[in-house]
């Protein structure tokens, strides 16, 4: 405890009051993002709380360090990390790009992981002197933390190696790997065994090594289009991680954010689990097995073209249009021409909606952002399961930059890597328009059989451009009417 302050109020006291100041203000953060109207409000309690815990961490830091005689050299210490680290996460920000967030966001998870590691292994050279039934706690704390974390820490490297296409996205198939995941785990709570019973460091150096090998295979070992799901799963085990770190610092913030991080990762996993059709308990426990892609090239026959003068006259006639936009929306930013297209149709009394894949994208949430970002009303964004039923009514849909999310194949070929994943059933409209550059496939890389049906046509080019060049030929065709 420290003596600097007299009285009934500690220094630790008073850290401990903003904490939870700190962590009520995370909750009423999570509490506003979970809904569009009150996102910003959300934003601002996180971004209030963050500066309370950093204010309070630091002052705390210093009140003790000055108690124990070193003030200056943790001032010093203190202010560099806070300043290098800031400039670095302030520059990064600035400069991502919409469709790099999920790989920061990956990268930013290794941190953690890291740091929980450290953490860890510095809870096991500088021992604290503790009672006897406390070691073993102690002891307890630094194992599982250290492993942890260092599943956190390759994971979140090979997810980031794998979203940035540094590494190619088609699972690691290595002979027994479901073995491998369940040996490793059973050679964890081992080790964790006797290393509460007696602390070697030999032991330590094995979890991380094998923890640290573990984290790359679970991830390596996950393919294509099951990468969301190992994204909102890595964002949980960071939060395991650090509450871990937590407790080692004695810190309870740092439990309550871990805890708060770990538990609504795990929720989002969940989600995205039901969403995909994945078994959520063989995903947590590691590479829920997925087979080999088949990689057999099928000849679907011939697909059509179009051009933007011929989808502005059918958009023209159109009395009911559905947009269900994916990852290539956000590679051409063309969620603002597409919001402008949005308000001309509807002017023309055409019933305009959003229809929003729960992963389309590259981000849980990616498209619900860029389209609220371009100020689409919030109303006439649907989720696909409120808008899946209503597909089949839809006098047009137009797919901008969507392809696995879209993907009949999906639904109808059970051998194909996507099998199972429920996917907007476009193909049940009257015309459907893809626009997209090439017949590349998408981000699983399983060709898509769509882009042959007959009621289908191909609208190639930049999204962004295609559908600026479709506001141009309808209010060419149809000038707006001036009010006199
Ligand atoms: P996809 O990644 O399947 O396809 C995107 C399509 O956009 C491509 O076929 C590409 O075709 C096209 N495209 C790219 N750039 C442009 C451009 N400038 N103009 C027009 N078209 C363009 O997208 P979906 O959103 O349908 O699916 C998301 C995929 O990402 C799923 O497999 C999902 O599992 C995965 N994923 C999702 C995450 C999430 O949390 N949402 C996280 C990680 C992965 P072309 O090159 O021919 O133009």
């Amino acid at each position: 405890m420290s003596d600097a302050l007299s009285g009934p109020l500690t220094a630790e006291s008073i850290a401990g009051a903003a904490y939870i100041v700190a962590a009520l203000l995370f909750i009423l953060s999570l509490a506003g993002l979970s809904r569009h109207e009150r996102a910003r409000a959300g934003v601002l309690y996180g971004v209030s709380g963050m500066v309370i815990a950093l204010a309070a961490t630091i002052w705390l830091t210093l009140q003790n360090a000055m108690g124990a005689g070193q003030g200056n050299v943790s001032l010093v210490l203190l202010f560099a990390a806070v300043l290098v680290g800031g400039a670095i996460g302030l520059w990064r920000a600035r400069v991502v790009e919409m469709t790099g967030m999920p790989e920061l966001i990956a990268l930013l998870h290794s941190f953690v992981g890291l740091a929980a590691v450290l953490v860890g292994w510095n809870g096991h050279l500088l021992a604290p002197d503790l009672p006897e039934d406390l070691q073993a706690i102690h002891h307890a704390e630094v194992f599982i933390g250290v492993f942890i974390g260092a599943v956190t820490f390759t994971g979140s490297i090979v997810a980031f190696l794998k979203l940035s296409a540094r590494l190619k996205s088609s699972p690691l198939m290595l002979p027994g790997k479901n073995l491998l995941n369940v040996g490793a785990l059973a050679v964890f709570v081992s080790l964790t065994i006797w290393y509460v019973n007696d602390s070697q460091l030999w032991l330590l150096v094995v979890v991380t090594v094998l923890a640290l090998g573990l984290g790359w295979h679970l991830v390596a070992s996950i393919g294509g289009g099951d990468m969301p799901v190992v994204v909102s799963m890595l964002n949980s085990y960071s939060g395991w991680a650090a509450a871990a770190a937590g407790f080692l610092l004695n810190n309870d913030l740092l439990v309550i954010t871990g805890a708060l991080v770990g538990s609504s990762g795990a929720y989002l996993s969940y989600i995205m689990c039901k969403a995909m059709n994945r078994s959520f308990l063989s995903v947590i426990a590691g590479g829920f097995g997925v087979e080999a892609p088949k990689g057999v090239d099928i000849d679907f026959g011939d697909h059509r073209g179009t051009t933007a003068e011929a989808t502005a006259e059918l958009l023209a006639n159109a009395s009911s249009v559905v947009i269900t936009p994916g990852y290539g929306m956000a590679v051409a930013q063309a969620q603002y021409p597409v919001a402008e297209l949005t308000q001309r149709l509807r002017e023309r009394g055409v019933n305009v909606r959003f229809g929003i894949h729960p992963v389309a994208g590259r981000l849980p949430g990616h498209m619900n952002v860029l389209l609220a970002e371009a100020k689409v009303p919030y109303d006439i964004v649907l989720e696909m399961d409120e808008i899946n039923d209503d597909l089949a009514d839809a006098s047009v849909v137009l797919v901008i930059g969507a392809n696995d999310t879209v993907n009949p194949a999906a639904a109808e070929d059970p051998g194909s890597p996507i099998a199972g994943m429920p996917v907007l059933r476009v193909w049940e409209a009257e015309s459907i328009i893809v626009f997209k550059r090439s017949m590349a496939a998408g981000y699983a890389g399983v060709q898509n059989p769509l882009f042959y049906r007959e009621n289908v046509q191909m609208l190639f080019g930049d999204a962004k451009e295609q559908v600026e060049a479709i506001s141009r030929a309808l209010s060419a065709a149809y000038p707006r009417q001036t009010v006199s």
